[in-house]
């Protein structure tokens, strides 16, 4: 159960809610990460909120128990020299690598798990797979991470993973074939979120998806910096 899909007719990316005020209770969509159609399951309060489902026995990526399966892909070819290059990139830029890594994962991403998600790399025999471009490091890493990344506020629970875009052939298709394969990192997070008035009560239960592009910056700048921005400029008389 997903809060957002793509809109057949073309509206782009929307959430639940939109689409059961434009198509009503039974609209369907499109899932953004496997594309596969998704069916509108309306909210019973105060349990469930308005969400989208896929078919029974989608392997959707955004499906817990589907997470994975991306990373048994085969490659289309194998490329040791540049896994070569890879590896003495990521040994050379560590730090950097584990920074981006760290601040895509909400700043929850131990050293530790870093470390064993790129010998689990190293033996899944990833860095040798035809073409992997550097910059698509922390991306990788993250997807490969099998613990979740738990977050606690006042009222809501969370616990989030990350996954690439589901149904390739090839686990290179990711960047050997960017026309065909979104350039995303989906961040999917299961939230329980209990109401303000009773923080202690039973909380509604959905998952929510964040699209994060994949691009070669050296930092990744988390949406919430623009509030940041805004109450910290009168601190600095701006
Ligand atoms: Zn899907």
């Amino acid at each position: 159960m997903t809060n957002r899909a793509r809109d057949p007719h073309g509206a782009g990316i929307q959430n639940a809610e939109w689409f059961r005020l434009t198509y009503g209770n039974n609209a369907s969509a499109q899932c953004e990460v496997c594309g596969d159609e998704l069916v509108l399951r309306v909210a019973h309060p105060p349990h469930t909120v308005t969400h989208f489902a896929h078919k029974s026995g989608s392997q959707c990526s955004s499906i817990e128990s589907a997470r994975r399966h991306f990373l048994d892909l085969p490659p289309s070819a194998k490329d040791p020299q540049n896994g070569r290059r890879v590896r003495e990139h990521l040994l050379a830029n560590l730090y950097p690598i584990y920074l981006k890594a760290f601040s895509i994962s909400g700043r929850k991403l131990a050293w530790g798990d870093f470390q064993r998600a790129i010998i689990d790399a190293q033996q899944r025999g990833l860095f040798d797979y035809a073409g992997l471009p550097v910059h698509y490091l922390p991306y990788l890493l993250l997807c490969i991470c099998p613990q979740k990344f738990h977050d606690k506020t006042t009222y809501d629970t969370r616990d989030a993973y990350f996954v690439l875009q589901s149904g390739l052939k090839h686990f290179d298709d990711l960047w050997n074939k960017p026309d065909q394969v979104a350039q995303t990192l989906w961040k999917v997070s299961h939230i329980e979120r209990h109401a303000t008035r009773d923080p202690q009560g039973p909380g509604e239960l959905f998952t929510e998806l964040e699209a994060i592009a994949i691009d070669d910056a050296p930092f990744y700048i988390p949406p919430w910096l623009d509030k940041a921005h805004a109450k910290l400029a009168p601190h600095l008389g701006l």
